[in-house]
């Protein structure tokens, strides 16, 4: 913990309301100096190549699971998520840097590119560099695993990084970072500030070289008018409204299992939680059913006791409840749980029923252990109701056929068939949304390019009797270019 300083602020333990610790709220002045630094260092970083990088990135992947009981009790402290849940968290962004120290070689190999007719004397290659430093702003909800997804991937395409943690997990932040200076070959190459919403805009502010942000998509806006300021690129991971689709033809145990899960899990504050489930009214009645059965074996408590924890932030806890009151007040009806479900700071189970499709609780990001559950006539409906959302983060499509199909329809960043969450753990794959849910992309090969910049370099292999792009040019060259692009169909280039 840092030493306590003016100004400074306190991050709580969520499920006791007491001080976890106290942190530095850094200026604008201390943000961009941290960015120099990490700008000076980043010659180096880069110059230590892709297997020097490697090394240090699996040593500090192999310090931070050693330290797995030490890093998911602080995790568990500053967001009341239970431990287990804390270790699975790690392990899976462990997961993610190894993954990204193994392949950014690969991925960032030059590529070769067939230079077309009309430059067929020249080679033709894009060359893939580092953009320099990126700066990382992390949400609470998942401290590790969110900003590991960006901060592995930049530092193993060779850029130093500034990150900005939640203020509700300003102790993890931290943590990561002196963790990875004990294996650093030099300082500045990971280095993490602390602060408020402030504190994130000046490092927007900068001069970083890209901005990766994971968040709501209200800060998402504001982050990305900020860095345009500066045509800082951005990389916006933002809220969710995910669908969940249960087909007549789903194994409903299975579908019922890992949606209250997902709903639930971590309080239901998951960007890929389930939020609304559209099911097949064949099989409606006894996935309700299922569902209640389900919920009446979970409730939240404090870390050791509950399946899950109180709410991280005790603002959305009247998010949460005013959700459940619109829902009511709109038409839908409480299967399970309702209003008084919400006992500051914990929520137990909600689980809602038939809400019309207008309601708040059906349009915006409720974030809490509620699940809305609504009948369809068919998959079509359940398509064309989870598309009307504003939303396009992930999505869940549960049926033993029609799976794939459902899946290619869907208006979304991510889809799981028969399976929940699952992409999220997938290092290959890319992480990430559409619509209010952000875009750019985390992860898998797309994640680790979008932290860096493709260079095009283009050479003469040969010189050519005809040279177009000088003043010497016949009016024949000029003809003959066009005849062919004519008899070629456009196939010159
Ligand atoms: P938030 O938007 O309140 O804060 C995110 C970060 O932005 C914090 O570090 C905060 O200090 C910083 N910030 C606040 N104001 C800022 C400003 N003006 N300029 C720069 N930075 C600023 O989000 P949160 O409550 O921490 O996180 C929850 C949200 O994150 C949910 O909406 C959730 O869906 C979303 N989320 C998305 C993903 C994803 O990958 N798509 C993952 C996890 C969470």
């Amino acid at each position: 913990m840092a030493t306590k300083r003016t100004p400074s602020f306190d991050s709580y333990n969520p499920a006791t309301g007491e001080v976890a610790g106290t942190y530095p709220i850094m200026t604008t002045k201390e943000v961009t100096t941290t960015v120099l630094h990490a700008r000076n260092a980043s010659a180096q970083w880069q110059k230590l190549g892709f297997t020097g990088r490697k090394k240090v990135l699996l040593a500090w992947s192999s310090l931070i699971i050693n330290r797995v009981d030490q890093i998911a009790a602080l995790v568990s402290e500053e967001t009341g998520k239970p431990i287990g849940d804390a270790k699975l968290e790690v392990s899976i962004a462990v997961g993610h840097i190894g993954w990204a120290a193994r392949h950014a070689e690969e991925i960032m190999r030059t590529s070769y590119r067939a230079p077309g007719l009309l430059m067929a004397n020249m080679s033709a290659t894009v060359q893939r560099s580092p953009l320099g430093v990126v700066g990382v702003i992390g949400p609470w909800n998942y401290p590790i695993f969110t900003p590991v997804g960006s901060i592995s991937y930049a530092l193993a395409a060779g850029n130093t990084v500034v990150f900005k943690p939640s203020e509700y997990t300003p102790g993890v932040g931290m943590w990561l970072a002196e963790v990875f200076n004990e294996v650093a070959p030099f300082a500045d190459i990971f280095t993490t500030i602390t602060g408020l919403g402030e504190t994130g805009g000046a490092l927007c502010a900068s001069g970083i070289d890209k901005l990766s942000f994971t968040g709501s998509t209200r800060t998402a806006k504001l982050v990305a008018a900020q860095c345009a300021a500066n045509m800082t690129p951005v990389v916006l991971e933002c809220g969710g409204k995910d669908p969940v689709i249960v087909a007549s033809d789903a194994n409903l145990e299975r579908a019922v299992d890992a949606t209250m899960w997902s709903a639930m899990a971590n309080a239901g504050q998951s960007c890929i939680g389930a939020e609304r489930v559209y099911v097949d009214e064949k099989v409606a009645d006894k996935f309700v059913a299922l569902a209640v059965e389900l919920a009446k074996t979970i409730h939240a408590g404090a870390p050791g006791d509950g399946n899950y924890g109180p709410a991280t932030m005790p603002s959305q806890l009247k998010v949460i409840q005013s959700h459940i009151k619109a829902a009511i007040k709109d038409g839908g009806t409480c299967a399970y749980g309702g209003p008084e479900s919400v006992k500051p700071p914990f929520v137990q189970p909600v689980i809602l029923l038939d809400v019309p499709e207008g309601s708040a609780a059906m349009q915006e990001e409720t974030f809490g252990p509620t699940i809305i559950i609504n009948s369809v006539r068919n998959m079509h409906e359940a398509i064309e109701l989870s598309n009307a959302s504003g939303y396009g983060l992930g999505a869940n499509v549960w049926s033993k056929r029609q799976g794939k199909r459902i899946a290619a329809e869907l208006e979304c960043g991510m889809v799981a068939i028969n399976s929940t969450f699952s992409f999220a753990a997938i290092a290959s794959v890319p992480f990430g949304g559409v619509k209010q849910s952000g875009y750019g992309r985390v992860h898998g090969p797309e994640g680790l390019l979008e932290y860096t910049y493709p260079r095009t370099v283009v050479r003469t292999r040969f010189n050519l009797p005809m040279n177009f792009l000088s003043f010497k040019r016949k009016a024949s060259e000029e003809k003959l270019v066009v005849t062919l692009t004519r008899w070629l169909k456009g196939r010159l280039g």
